[in-house]
């Protein structure tokens, strides 16, 4: 289905972008891969698409908190491949503290890599997006972007500002061929949530297993964790023609989360 496209997915060395970057390898699209991480382990990332897929994979070492770093990224892409078709801004980090204990630098780096990179990495692909006619921006949010919880105010404003982030410019390119959405997972058990199960036993003072029932699924009617398999699964739903009419929406997929 993604034949002859090319993919740029921004803090897929694991987790959710990850699983996105292999899922469009598997539907036959060239993908750059980007994050942070041991270089063995990336190249070995890199080479296990290539030879899972027989498509090719590149690596970015784009540091999404360096605008210069994410341009430089989406124009080497282009010179790469010829284009970048599809985006995906999921590069994200987490911190959880009181607001007031909540360290400022700890404020920018999260608004920088969660909200920021988005626009940076937006305004390098649309000119090529819309002079083919063809494009697909797809920002992984979180049910985040819908609702808040204690703690984490940075990056409940990061998320709440990447829903309006995809609303305007859906609207700006709606005549192009572009679509642009977010999918708003609730919490999909990656290195992410998991590192953060120690802050939130300090914030919270509560064990692991408080933190994963009453905190992390307690949220979740389903009381299970989202997949990165299906997170994925939606990324390539979007990059379909089925979904050529589906455009600034913001998709929760987050076991009933956002229901309440
Ligand atoms: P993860 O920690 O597995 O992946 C994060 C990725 O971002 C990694 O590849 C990491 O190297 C990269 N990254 C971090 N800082 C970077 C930087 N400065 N420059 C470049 N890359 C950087 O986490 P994940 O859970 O897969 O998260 C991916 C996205 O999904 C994030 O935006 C996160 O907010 C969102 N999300 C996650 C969950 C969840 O429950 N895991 C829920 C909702 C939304």
């Amino acid at each position: 289905m993604l034949a002859n496209k090319t993919a740029v997915v921004t803090g897929s060395t694991s987790g959710i972008g990850l699983g996105c970057a292999r899922a469009f390898a598997q539907q036959g699209a060239n993908v750059v891969i980007n994050g942070l991480g041991d270089a063995d382990e990336i190249e070995a990332t890199r080479k296990a698409i290539e030879s899972d897929f027989g498509v090719k994979a590149v690596y970015s070492a784009a540091n999404m908190l360096n605008p210069d770093e994410i341009t430089d990224m989406i124009g080497t892409a282009e010179k790469e491949f010829g284009s970048v078709d599809i985006l995906v801004n999921n590069a994200g980090i987490q911190h959880v503290a009181p607001v007031e204990d909540f360290p400022p630098e700890k404020w920018d780096a999260i608004l920088a890599i969660n909200l920021s990179s988005a626009f940076h990495g937006i305004r390098a692909v649309v000119p090529g997006m819309k002079k083919r006619g063809w494009g697909r921006i797809i920002n992984t949010a979180s049910a985040h972007a819908l609702v808040a919880s204690p703690f984490k105010s940075a990056y409940v404003a990061a998320k709440h500002g990447i829903a309006g982030l995809t609303k305007t410019v859906a609207l700006e390119v709606a005549e192009s061929g572009i679509t642009v959405n977010a999918i708003c997972p609730g919490y999909v058990w990656t290195p992410l949530v998991e590192a953060q199960i120690p802050d939130t036993m300090k914030a919270r003072n509560m064990t692991e297993e408080q933190v994963k029932r009453d905190v992390l699924l307690a949220a979740q009617p389903t009381k299970e964790f989202v997949t990165v398999d299906q997170v994925a699964g939606l990324a390539v739903f979007l990059c379909s023609d089925h979904a050529s009419s589906m455009t600034g929406s913001i998709l929760p997929m987050d076991g009933g989360w956002t229901a309440h």
